[in-house]
């Protein structure tokens, strides 16, 4: 799975580090969304999934990695 984040729509309301820490981050100088990661392991999507859910901006966007 490949995840990105759109720092453009990202209003820092957190959901995602605090749903997925393995993967997002909040930037200590803006609070904005930052990725650990761009193609997290299969094991972590039921949570990125759920982050991508729960964002409030609908910043996060999860697809399949192509074969
Ligand atoms: S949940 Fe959405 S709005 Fe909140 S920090 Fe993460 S990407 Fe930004």
């Amino acid at each position: 799975m490949k995840v990105a984040v759109d720092q453009g729509r990202c209003v820092g309301a957190g959901m995602c580090a605090m749903t997925a820490g393995e993967v997002f981050e909040q930037q200590e100088a803006d609070g904005l969304v930052a990725l650990r990661m761009t193609e997290p392991p299969e094991h972590l999507r039921d949570h990125v999934e759920e982050a991508e859910q729960l964002c409030p901006s609908r910043a996060i966007t999860v697809a399949p990695t192509a074969p």
